[in-house]
């Protein structure tokens, strides 16, 4: 007689952004043995499904509530399953992942997270870009406009503007006029660069290039309404040039390498 499992867990998996060979190697295992697998059938790549062994049963969240969710996972793993939840790029932005391991931790259910590759490095990977330039900006904004989800007052665009760091906006492409708007009110020059990736690392991947004043043009004709990252700040384009890297210059003496006298 063969013993029946009874010790199931969820695995938290970031699918990344769209192309089925950006997902971690962790990730594609995961798949390889799951039981069930509940994905975000609006942006995860259902190619990736294809890993998975021959019929097991996938469910697409963008149909289900949380406490469907929870349901589906609380049935398989006390049936003994491996269920994979199936997140785009890393679970951890806007993921809404929270609340599903509040549940879980509620019914002692295992869980583990693998990391994935956010769209906003695909992003950056699209147009060959680095957020941290010296002297232009060391630092990289996550953020998005409030929509139906309220963003924080103290967080309003406008206000993470008057850093003039790299910015990334996800979730507001539907509304560039506002993102704009408040970026320039934050203090963003009208010249400054500013990109529109859709559907970074997709066959249809869309770029769009400009500045504050021309973008919101462009991403009208182009009709994108979701999907994409904006991209802001002047490590698109610095218009004065930036410091070279202090780690690969050769006068300069580290813990892994003696600099030369300048
Ligand atoms: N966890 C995801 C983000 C989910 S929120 C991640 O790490 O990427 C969904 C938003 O992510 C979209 O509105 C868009 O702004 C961005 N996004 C997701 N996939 C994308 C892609 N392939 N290209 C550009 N933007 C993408």
């Amino acid at each position: 007689m063969s013993q029946k499992k009874t010790n199931g867990e969820v695995i938290f998996v970031g699918a990344g952004p769209g192309d089925p060979e950006l997902i971690t190697v962790k990730g594609v295992r995961a798949l390889e043995r799951a039981d069930r697998v509940i994905y975000a059938g609006s942006l995860v790549n259902p190619e990736l499904l294809g890993l998975c062994r021959q019929g097991t049963p996938v469910h697409d969240s963008a149909h289900l509530t949380l406490e469907e969710v929870i349901s589906l996972m609380y049935e398989g793993t006390s049936h003994g399953e491996t269920i994979v939840r199936l997140h785009t790029g890393d679970p951890s932005m806007y993921g809404a992942i929270k609340e599903q391991f509040d549940h879980l931790d509620q019914q002692a259910i295992r869980y583990s997270v693998i990391p994935g590759v956010s769209s906003v490095f695909a992003a950056a990977a699209a147009i060959k870009r680095e957020f941290t330039l010296p002297d232009i900006s060391q630092t990289l904004i996550l953020t998005r406009l409030a929509g139906r989800t309220p963003v924080p007052e103290r967080e309003a665009l406008a206000k993470l503007a008057k850093h003039q760091a790299s910015m990334a906006i996800f979730l507001s492409v539907q509304d560039m006029q506002s993102v704009v708007d408040a970026l320039v009110e934050g203090g963003y020059p009208a010249s400054t660069p500013i990109a529109v990736i859709a559907k970074a690392s997709w066959p249809d991947e869309e770029i769009l290039q400009g500045t504050l004043e021309t973008i919101v043009e462009k991403v009208k004709l182009a009709g994108i309404r979701k999907q994409a990252q904006i991209l802001v700040g002047d490590f698109l384009d610095p218009a004065n040039g930036y410091a070279r890297s202090k780690l690969y210059d050769p006068t300069f003496t580290h813990e892994y390498r003696q600099g030369s006298k300048p």
